[in-house]
């Protein structure tokens, strides 16, 4: 008889658990709250703009391995697409300076040896200051670990952690920062190609997911809320949902938790999770980018952070976002798109705008926050978790979301086994 399990939350990391358990040959549940699968990674039409945009643009390096062979198990990391080499064009809005930081197509950082491709005005010492990170205990702050200031902080560490992290960079687990600079910058320009799920998230990272799961026999349920977790002995033994549905789960049966930390927090109670989170603010703006327009392209010294050319429209980031949670729409969009033209070299009137804030986009990526997540394993025996939220030794990422699944998934696997 196949083996039942089901997954909790439709985002990345129960996707990504449910792909690999039915591949396995499980019998798939999926059950989500809201009426869309995604969570925090999805795409929707908007009318502001009249396009279809992203809640938040993405992007993936080459070196996010798991990720990558996420996207190849759903048939879609064509999908995923950026420049052949893993060059990254910035602009200093406060300068007018522009340059370009080439890390080539090495499985090691040579291009810290050669000053035409590192990042300009700054020497080999610079980047020799930065190898604490690499060993860095997560309790260590970056602040602690490594100079913050300088050239090379200002043009390259500061942007590349901040995004990573979420948080401004010197409060940042030094830990958590380390593990990205390892698998990525550390790793070469073979690690670090930018890459985007240009046809939208929704259409590369989740709705193929959904159909590989349907085809296999999966039933993936929407507004589909779980309340409540009945126990016994050491065993979670059924599950409510809203609307007083009930699911009785089998003595083989086998549960994965993939909710945000506050929704695992309030099925678990007991449960550590972290409890403090940040904003990332996108803007979205209907324009054709100029023809030699960057895919992204890395901004310093401005309010925006990284500008995104896709057909028709012209995207940015801003992360730490909170001072600009409460700010009136259309001066922050008007803010934003002063310095999109500036840093796109483009000019005109607003154009047709959205703005999208994710309050709780990611956890702290503090010490202390990163001291609460907890593992995948549970007290109860056929329960496990998932979410970019639990231990995975990376910031809120993509990459760690399908780590966390993974995991959770061979953990499913490894308690039939045993
Ligand atoms: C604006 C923004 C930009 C980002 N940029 C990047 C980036 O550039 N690169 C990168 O790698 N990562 C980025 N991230 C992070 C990335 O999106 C997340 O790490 C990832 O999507 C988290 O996936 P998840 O499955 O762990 O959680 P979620 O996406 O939160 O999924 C959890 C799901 O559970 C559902 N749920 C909640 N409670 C219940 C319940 N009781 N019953 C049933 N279902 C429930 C939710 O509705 C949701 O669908 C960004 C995030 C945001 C918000």
């Amino acid at each position: 008889m196949q083996n039942t399990v089901h997954i909790i939350g439709a985002g990345i990391s129960g996707l990504s658990a449910a792909v690999r358990l039915a591949n396995a040959d499980w019998r798939i549940h999926v059950h989500e709250a809201t009426q869309q699968a995604g969570g925090r990674c999805r795409s929707y039409f908007d009318t502001a703009t009249n396009l279809t945009i992203d809640n938040g643009n993405h992007l993936l390096l080459s070196g996010n391995r798991h990720a990558l062979a996420y996207a190849r198990s759903i048939g879609t990391e064509a999908g995923l697409v950026g420049p052949k080499r893993a060059q990254f064009p910035f602009v200093d809005l406060a300068t007018g300076q522009r340059w370009q930081l080439d890390l080539g197509d090495s499985r090691l950082p040579l291009w810290v040896f050669d000053e035409a491709r590192r990042v300009p005005d700054t020497g080999l010492t610079d980047y020799l200051a930065l190898m604490p990170l690499i060993w860095a205990s997560t309790n260590k702050l970056v602040g602690d670990a490594i100079p913050c200031k300088g050239v090379l902080y200002d043009r390259l560490v500061q942007p590349l952690l901040l995004a990573a992290l979420n948080v401004d960079p010197p409060e940042g687990s030094a830990g958590l920062a380390g593990a990205v600079v390892r698998e990525t910058l550390l790793a070469g320009g073979q690690a670090c190609r930018p890459l985007i799920a240009r046809d939208g998230l929704s259409a590369v990272l989740v709705e193929p997911a959904i159909k590989l799961l349907q085809d296999k026999g999966a039933s993936v349920s929407f507004g589909h809320e779980l309340r409540e977790l009945v126990m016994r002995a050491e065993r979670v033994d059924g599950l409510k949902f809203g609307g007083d549905d009930g699911v009785a789960i089998g003595p083989d049966d086998a549960v994965v938790i993939a909710v945000p930390p506050r929704s695992a927090a309030a099925l678990l109670p007991g449960l550590k999770t972290p409890s403090r989170f940040r904003a990332i603010v996108n803007a979205h703006f209907r324009f054709d980018p100029p023809q030699n327009a960057p895919p992204i392209l890395g901004v310093v010294g401005g309010l925006v952070e990284w500008v995104f050319a896709f057909p028709q429209r012209l995207s940015v980031t801003i992360s730490n976002g909170d001072r600009l949670v409460d700010m009136p729409r259309e001066e922050l969009a008007l803010a934003i798109w002063r310095d999109v033209c500036k840093a796109a070299g483009v000019a005109g009137e607003l154009p047709q705008w959205q703005i999208v804030r994710e309050r709780r986009a990611t956890f702290e990526a503090t010490p202390g926050q990163n001291a609460l997540r907890p593992g995948a394993v549970t007290a109860w025996k056929n329960l496990f978790l998932a979410g970019d939220w639990t231990d995975t030794g990376l910031p809120a990422t993509i990459e760690g979301s399908v780590r966390s699944g993974n995991r959770a998934a061979d953990l499913v696997l490894a308690a039939k086994r045993g």
